[in-house]
């Protein structure tokens, strides 16, 4: 048994393989010497010690990245022929499945049959998804009002940075990663030093896959100092980067005291959960739960404000908080557990000091609130009712799996509430009235709406959000268009001498 009182998982953690930066497709020490640890969140443990790349790294990585866009073959060569090496790194992935969802349940907490069952092979089919992409970009005949023949090229942006957080390892990755490479990009990563493990693993592959040295390089490291050198770099062309809201205005300010370099930021969230009188209960009940304990709360689309009608909500309220007490949390590799630990002492910490604040706010702590057991970083399911809109609890980014419920009447208060936040990154409703979902799709301000569903990502969707959640999409079409540059070309029809 373990801390929590559910059986302990008799599976085999496998060897952790890699954890040296990987750049010019070599597996190579920090020029430092440096390292830093990657610990268990089950336990406080070490797991590995990983190369730590600091700037003088990610300089080696850039010019690699550099010498391959400038004269390599990755952005000259085919797009078929790109897209052939990238489906046969989706297929090493397949082939991987269980070994690297080991290393994200590991590195993150994260539950090891669902990456298994669905977030692993998911990243292959994303990997799918831009190669088929790949050779068809292609840009427009123009209609100019004089006598040009003129028509636009998409090219590759140059060179490019990402950087991840770690809340979805493999997903991040993938998401920044796949349409890049079908652009025809190279580019430099650097995974969150809380999840390095699983981004070395996928660079391994890709050297297996064949895609060429240089043009996908992973750098481990810290945010301050192997992060912060990917912004201001004079030679990267364009940044994608996943995080905090906060770090994201660093990271605009970084590209803009450099080259001025684009950036798209895929940023927080505190995204309304919207269920009205008609719904049904029972889903809304589910979907509700889910929205918000889902990867233990981290994830920038949490529906953490849940809005409830008023003539379902007390009934909504008592079921509501029967299914999170029902809730197993637990050890990640166990099968019956439904939540794993929170990904470092941090977050934890900060999630447990939100949760003091919210109760000290006046808010009424309906169920949770305390860490499982007395190791690792677990915590309840935890809701709130009579909760404020202005509260810290209803305003802030908590990450983690705290539920903020309040009431509604009309569907014009619902709307008012929904957009009364700084971020606008997704909002779900649930309703069987096609006028209210119509109605509230249109009014909330948001990336994505979901409506009778939650976090329905596909890689056909566009995701990212507006406001304080950042710009630009990391999934969809409109993710390659990210890595593409368009550039006007235009020539006289005929030669007349005054055009
Ligand atoms: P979180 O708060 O969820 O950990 P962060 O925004 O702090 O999210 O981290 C997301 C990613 O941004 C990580 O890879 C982290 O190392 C990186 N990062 C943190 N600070 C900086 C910075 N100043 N410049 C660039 N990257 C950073």
């Amino acid at each position: 048994m373990n801390s929590n009182g559910y059986p302990a998982s008799s599976f085999k953690i496998p060897t952790v393989k890699f954890t040296k930066l990987f750049i010019n497709g070599h597996f190579v020490d920090s020029l430092s010497g440096g390292e830093f640890e990657t610990i268990d969140p089950r336990t406080g443990e070490v797991i590995a010690r990983i190369a730590e790349g600091t700037k003088e790294d990610i300089d080696l990585a850039v010019k690699a990245s550099r010498l391959a866009f400038d004269h390599g073959p990755w952005p000259r060569m085919p797009a078929v022929e790109r897209a052939r090496i990238m489906m046969k790194w989706a297929d090493l992935i397949d082939q991987h499945v269980e070994e690297i969802a080991a290393l994200d349940a590991i590195d993150a907490g994260k539950l090891y049959h669902m990456l298994k069952a669905i977030e692993i092979p998911a990243t292959a089919n994303t990997i799918r998804y831009y190669a088929g992409a790949a050779d068809k970009i292609h840009g427009e005949v123009l209609k100019p009002a004089r006598e040009f023949h003129a028509y636009t090229l998409l090219e590759p942006v140059g060179v490019v940075g990402h950087i991840i957080p770690w809340n979805f390892p493999s997903i991040m990755f993938v998401s920044k990663v796949s349409p890049c490479l079908a652009a025809g990009c190279t580019m430099v990563l650097k995974p969150a030093e809380q999840t390095p493990l699983s981004a070395l693993f996928y660079a391994h592959l890709a050297k297996l896959a064949g895609i060429p040295d240089g043009v996908l390089n992973v750098v481990p490291g810290f945010g301050a100092t192997a992060g912060a050198a990917i912004c201001s770099d004079m030679d990267i062309d364009k940044v994608s980067f996943t995080g905090s809201t906060e770090v994201g205005r660093e990271v605009m300010r970084a590209a803009a005291n450099s080259n001025l370099k684009p950036v798209s930021l895929e940023l927080g969230g505190k995204s309304p959960f919207i269920i009205f009188d008609d719904a049904d209960l029972d889903k809304a009940v589910e979907l509700a739960l889910m929205a918000v304990v889902y990867n233990k709360g981290e994830v920038c689309a949490a529906g953490s404000r849940v809005f409830v009608q008023e003539g379902i909500y007390d009934e909504f309220e008592k079921r509501l908080v029967e299914k999170a007490k029902a809730w197993v949390v637990g050890d990640p590799f166990d099968p019956n557990v439904q939540q794993g630990p929170q990904v470092d002492k941090k977050q934890f910490e900060k999630i447990l000091s939100y949760i003091e604040h919210g109760k000290r706010e006046g808010a009424t702590l309906l169920t949770g609130g305390k860490r499982v057991g007395n190791k690792g970083y677990y915590i309840e399911p935890t809701i709130f009712s009579n909760v404020k809109e202005d509260m810290l609890i209803a305003q802030d980014e908590i990450f983690g799996p705290v539920i903020a419920l309040m009431k509604f009447k009309t569907i014009e208060e619902a709307i008012k509430s929904a957009n009364n936040s700084r971020y606008g990154l997704v909002a779900g409703v649930v309703t069987k009235s096609l006028d209210t979902a119509n109605t509230m799709s249109r009014s909330i301000r948001a990336g994505v709406v979901w409506i009778n569903c939650y976090f329905a990502f596909e890689n056909d969707i566009p995701y990212g959000g507006c406001k304080m959640s950042g710009f630009g999409k990391d999934s969809g079409l409109e993710a390659l268009h990210k890595y593409l540059h368009v550039k006007s070309v235009v020539t006289p029809i005929y030669n007349s001498p005054w055009l």
